[in-house]
């Protein structure tokens, strides 16, 4: 692998490396604290057309954790955990504000889709470059231990210093020649 693209590989491995962990964490975090977008395991994403009440709505009664099982349809598409709710009117959705000193109850028309992703294909996703990355260092370690190659696999115990098929130079340990 040429430099260049190898500390490309190794930045982004690390960088994945640590969206692995905020995902663990967040994944970890969703079964005993609600957040708007990250709840039991799912991560949660919910776009709203705009109208004339949302933006108070989101403001003042951001959706709860009881929301997201009303907002999800029976109809909505589900994959081992995924779900997708297309565009989907609510046509009375109640909620209610404070407004000049007294209460309000709302019933408002909501347009809005939703996604919810599972926290396990976002941890298989962010650890697939990490285990990539580990997996490559234990090969050229393997290699090097046998008195091979560290680049190629060729055997260099004739050649010990570079190899001959890639002109790696060994930065391979003394090898024990009995
Ligand atoms: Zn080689």
């Amino acid at each position: 692998m040429r430099r260049a693209t190898r500390f490309t590989f190794d930045s982004l491995a690390v960088l994945s490396l640590g969206a692995l962990f905020l995902v663990l964490l967040l994944w970890l975090t969703s079964y005993y604290r609600y957040r708007v977008f990250s709840h039991e395991g799912r991560v949660l994403v919910l776009a709203i057309k705009e109208n004339a009440f949302t933006e108070e709505w989101l403001r003042t009664k951001p959706p709860t954790a009881h929301d997201w099982g009303l907002l999800l349809p029976a109809g909505a598409w589900r994959f081992m955990g995924i779900a997708f709710a297309p565009t989907t009117i609510i046509g009375s959705y109640s909620f209610t504000f404070t407004s000049g000193g007294r209460d309000v109850t709302m019933f408002m028309p909501l347009r809005y889709w939703q996604l919810a992703i599972p926290y396990w294909l976002l941890a298989v996703l962010a650890s697939a470059l990490p285990l990539a990355r580990w997996l490559a260092v234990a090969r050229r370690n393997i290699r090097r231990r046998k008195g091979k190659c560290a680049a190629c696999g060729y055997d260099l115990r004739a050649t010990p210093d570079r190899c001959p098929e890639c002109g790696e130079s060994a930065t391979v340990p003394r090898l024990n020649v009995r």
